[in-house]
C-alpha cells in the first residue's frame, strides 16, 4: 500500500515542530544575552556597581614572527583572563587577571562579548 502521502505528511509536521523549537531556542538564547546582561559588576578602583552591558571589554592581540621557512607571522587575540573591562563610571581599566569567577561567568554564558558588553575592544601590541 502506498504510503507516501502519510509519511510526507509527518515529515512535514515533524519541520513544522523543528522549526518552531529552533525559534524558541533563538528566543531563550536572547533572555539569557540580557539576563547576563544585569549582572551587577563593582570596579576595583571606583568601588561602582554598573552593570554588565554598560562596560566596555578590551582584548589585545598580539604579533607572533614568522618561524622557519614556511611558517608565516600572524596575530593572536589575548587569553580572556588577561583582558580589562573599562569601568563605565570612572574609565579604570580591571584587569581580569584576579577575577575568576567573572571570567567563568563570561564563559558559562556563551554569549557573544559583542551582545554582552556595551562595546568590544581589541587592542594590538605592535612588536
Ligand atoms: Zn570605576
Amino acid at each position: 500500500m502506498d504510503n507516501t502521502a502519510d509519511v510526507q505528511r509527518q515529515i512535514a509536521r515533524l519541520s513544522r515542530q523543528i522549526a518552531r523549537t529552533l525559534a524558541k531556542a533563538e528566543e531563550y538564547k536572547k533572555k539569557v544575552a540580557t539576563t547576563a546582561r544585569a549582572l551587577q559588576v563593582r570596579c576595583a578602583k571606583c568601588e561602582e556597581f554598573s552593570p554588565l552591558f554598560t562596560w566596555t571589554f578590551i582584548q589585545g592581540r598580539y604579533y607572533v614572527e614568522p618561524t622557519g621557512c614556511t611558517g608565516g607571522d600572524y596575530w593572536l587575540n589575548s587569553e580572556m583572563n588577561v583582558c580589562h573591562l573599562r569601568c563605565p563610571a570612572c574609565g579604570y581599566y580591571n584587569y581580569l587577571y584576579l577575577r575568576e569567577v567573572l571570567v567563568k561567568f563570561i564563559k558559562n554564558t556563551k554569549v557573544p562579548l559583542q551582545e554582552l558588553f556595551d562595546a568590544k575592544i581589541v587592542t594590538e601590541d605592535r612588536p
